[in-house]
């Protein structure tokens, strides 16, 4: 008796361990708040919508700004809304290029531009991310840009979870324009296998190199797909055992402090580590925010 209870103990240690080391977290964070018009909802509507998500699962994400987007009055409102609810305000750039395209001291002045927007809300934060997630193609602007940061008092806002549903956002109101009535429900299920499917491949691919799941970052954008759908994806990732948590916490996690030596520099944090390492090679999917994964599956459903 006594050996099996021990037994029984030392499995029940091993389980809670297991579970404490492999126990997935993972925080929302959205780019590009914008007035768009879309099908079906109007765009304040569409913004209320994704705030109101967030409210009803109490909780506080990054919203990742690029100014050009918002520089007028209509939607100062917009950013006064997410500040009013305690939403942390993150800096995008203004012009949202790609620092691969641009001078370093170009890039510099642009992140500036939009730090001077943005710089009078009360929840604004110095937390970066580059847009198309590019950190430059040479060394000398990498660790320039990175140094910038660094002596303006800024963080990363690393992605973990790099996935694409802009691109089904832009198909579903592609096909809302054209007909009004159109089963949304079948986008819904596209999205969420969509994220579903990307957040366990860079979380398998993160215990790989770490040894761990980190807290992790998922990357998905201001757009009508989540105003109808966030909701649905925050609920998939509980019911699948995964705890959602506030962005501000998810970056705690030591990961965000490691800058991963790779040319061109950027992508998922965890794609990179893994290009590093040089051990990849081909079997790394090149994680590129375009359409090349998507396009096909959705063409042959229909979508
Ligand atoms: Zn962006």
């Amino acid at each position: 008796m006594k050996t099996l209870s021990s037994i029984f103990i030392l499995t029940f240690i091993f389980l809670l361990s297991y579970n404490l080391a492999f126990a997935q977290n993972i925080a929302i964070t959205m780019d590009n708040p914008n007035s768009e018009p879309t099908p079906l909802l109007n765009p304040e509507i569409r913004d209320k919508k994704i705030l109101s998500i967030l409210e009803k699962n109490h909780l506080k994400i990054v919203l990742f700004v690029q100014g050009s987007q918002v520089d007028n009055p209509q939607d100062r409102a917009l950013l006064a809304r997410w500040d009013h609810a305690g939403q942390i305000i993150g800096n995008h750039t203004y012009s949202h290029l790609s620092i691969n395209e641009i001078t370093e001291e170009q890039y510099e002045q642009d992140t500036l531009r939009n730090e001077k927007l943005l710089q009078s809300y009360p929840n604004f934060k110095k937390i970066f991310r580059f847009p198309y997630l590019k950190e430059g193609d040479t060394i000398t602007k990498r660790d320039g840009f990175r140094k910038f940061l660094h002596e303006h008092g800024y963080e990363m806002g690393s992605v973990t979870i790099d996935a694409s549903d802009w691109y089904i956002s832009e198909r579903l109101e592609k096909r809302l324009a054209q007909d009004p009535n159109a089963d949304i429900t079948l986008y819904k299920e596209y999205y969420l296998q969509h994220i579903w499917n990307r957040a366990q491949y860079y979380d398998n691919l993160a215990i790989e190199l770490l040894g761990r799941s980190p807290n992790h970052t998922l990357l998905v954008h201001h757009n009508l797909l989540n105003a109808l759908f966030l909701s649905d994806l925050i609920q998939m990732f509980k019911d699948k055992g995964w705890k959602v948590i506030n962005a501000n916490e998810a970056f705690q996690d030591p990961i965000f402090q490691i800058t991963p030596d790779t040319l061109p520099a950027g992508e998922s944090l965890i794609w990179a580590l893994a290009k590093q390492t040089g051990r990849y090679n081909d079997k790394l999917r090149y994680p590129g925010e375009d359409e090349a994964y998507e396009k096909d599956a959705m063409d042959k459903l229909g979508l």
